[in-house]
């Protein structure tokens, strides 16, 4: 069988590892104080893959602690900062190529866990006590730093074949390995779908009977893993096993909520979830950031709630736009995203994400298009690849003309743009013009004029320019029984 993943696994890429500076140092120390010291986790994975990796863990048999600080002072490296909740340790390194990495060192322990309590009693083991409470043999694999079996990989799960096979498995029985940290279930997920690989059909089961555990994790944790599977190359692979496993529904039900296509008088609508994740996929093939792609994730959170027949006309969503970027700020509080300027695009992507092919409903007038560029200002790219992503239609006559639409609104964009530059609005008028010209104080008048101005500009009506925006400012004064001081007839110096 050959795998579905895209990785070829070479055990000859661990070869010479155990000659880089850092394993070499970490060797000699653990020969000098006589513990077992091993490269282990993620790093050896990514190596056997030939994946990019930042960071590095270190596990020794003993004290963790002091293992990092006789290493940092072998290398003259540090300082070494010290987590003695956890017992480990960790320091930084420049790389050859000048990037920095993370050394991470622990002592290797065996925990357990009890059913009351979330902390585990942890006790000092072995690397393989320390290799069975890992999250899955792909995970678990272990390279030797001592001398006598320097670079020997230690592979008690054969992690190595479901590398190969591509397979995500825990190494013991997998009620037990998720009971322990429900997290795990999300990073059984996260890897699969990083990675291209399958879960192991025992672990997934196992998945969906511990679904509900997931409720003990605090949100950071969560949306550390759903990140990730959003940043993923085809993200949707990941929202189909969260919703499978029933673990979706446990932190984003509004999610699980868009799943279904209702059918009436013989008259259906598009299955909302697979939608949505089609227009996820789509936005990953043409951009990684991430807020871009939560608002591919939302942008039709609320069709649900905005859902009605309306007989003659079928299925309506009237003002999911605008409900579903209300619903942003509840989402992103709960998952304990952040609620700062990125949350804030987000909703600014789900409100518009209608617009511009609503624009070409009628004719593109430049004054729609100027609105649009107004409105959406520096995330109007971000927004035409939202809007772009959100053609999925399987009617391909239907796809086509949609298309066609789209690159009409984009060539305008850019005329009008390149005309107008509305996309950073700067008023050419601003309020301590209006203030000095007519020699008063804050007030609202000074708003209403700055509307005026920007709408006639919006318009078409007068261009972005301050000689024409002065003089509107003048006749709009005027019309307010406001006074024009002298001299103040043509603009002065902005
Ligand atoms: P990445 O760095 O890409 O997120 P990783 O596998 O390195 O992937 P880390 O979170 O850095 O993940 O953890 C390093 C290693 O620690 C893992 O490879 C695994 O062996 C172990 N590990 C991490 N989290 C858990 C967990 N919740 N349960 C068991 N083992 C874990
Ligand atoms: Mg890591």
């Amino acid at each position: 069988m050959s795998p579905a993943h895209a990785y070829t696994v070479d055990p000859k890429r661990l070869e010479g590892v155990t000659d880089q500076p850092l394993f070499k140092a970490a060797g000699r120390v653990a020969d000098r104080m006589g513990v077992r010291a091993f490269a282990i986790g993620g790093h050896v994975r990514d190596l056997l893959l030939g994946r990019p990796c930042k960071d590095i863990d270190i596990v020794c048999e003993g004290d963790g602690i002091a293992f990092a600080e006789a290493v940092a002072k072998e290398l003259d490296a540090g300082p070494v900062h010290v987590f003695k909740n956890f017992g480990t340790a960790m320091f930084t390194l420049r790389q050859a190529q000048g990037d920095m990495e993370q050394i991470e060192f622990v002592g290797a322990r065996k925990e357990s866990y009890s059913r009351n309590s979330r902390k585990p009693e942890v006790a000092p083991g072995t690397i393989s006590d320390d290799q069975q409470r890992r999250d899955f043999t792909i995970n678990a694999l272990a390279i030797s730093l001592n001398a006598p079996d320097r670079g020997q990989l230690v592979d008690p799960f054969n992690g190595v074949e479901d590398l190969r096979k591509g397979i995500i498995r825990t190494p013991l029985g997998p009620d037990v390995t998720f009971s322990d940290d429900p997290l795990r279930m999300l990073r059984a997920i996260r890897f699969a779908t990083q990675l291209g690989f399958f879960i192991d059909v025992p672990t997934f089961e196992a998945i969906q009977r511990n679904a509900e555990r997931l409720d003990i994790i605090s949100a950071e944790r969560i949306h550390t893993e759903l990140n990730k599977i959003i940043l993923a190359p085809v993200p949707s692979v990941g929202f189909k096993l969260l919703l499978n496993s029933g673990l979706l529904v446990r932190f984003f039900p509004e999610m699980v909520d868009l799943l279904g296509a209702e059918e009436k008088a013989g008259i259906g609508h598009k299955d909302n979830f697979y939608h949505t994740i089609q227009v996820l996929d789509n936005v990953a093939a043409h951009s990684d950031d991430l807020w871009l792609r939560w608002a591919a994730v939302l942008h039709d959170i609320a069709k649900p709630r905005t859902k009605r027949f309306e007989p003659g006309r079928g299925w309506t969503f009237h003002g999911h736009e605008d409900k579903g970027a209300r619903m942003v700020p509840g989402i992103f509080r709960r998952l304990k995203l952040p609620l700062d300027e990125k949350m804030k695009f987000v909703q600014k992507l789900v409100a518009l994400h209608l617009r511009p092919i609503a624009l070409t409903k009628e004719e593109v007038t430049d004054s729609a298009v100027r609105r649009l560029l107004f409105d959406a200002g520096e995330a109007i790219d971000a927004l035409m690849i939202l809007c772009k992503a959100d053609i999925t239609s399987k009617n391909e006559a239907k796809k086509k003309r949609y298309l066609a639409n789209y690159a009409v609104v984009m060539q305008k964009l850019r005329e009008v743009e390149e005309k107008d530059r509305v996309r950073n609005f700067q008023p050419p008028i601003t309020g301590e013009d209006i203030m000095r010209a007519f020699n008063i104080t804050p007030c609202k008048a000074i708003g209403d004029i700055k509307t005026v101005i920007k709408d006639a500009i919006l318009d078409g009506k007068i261009h972005n320019d301050r000689q024409q925006a002065w003089q509107l400012m003048v006749e709009e004064g005027r019309k307010l029984g406001l006074t024009l001081s002298p001299g103040m007839e043509g603009p002065t110096k902005a």
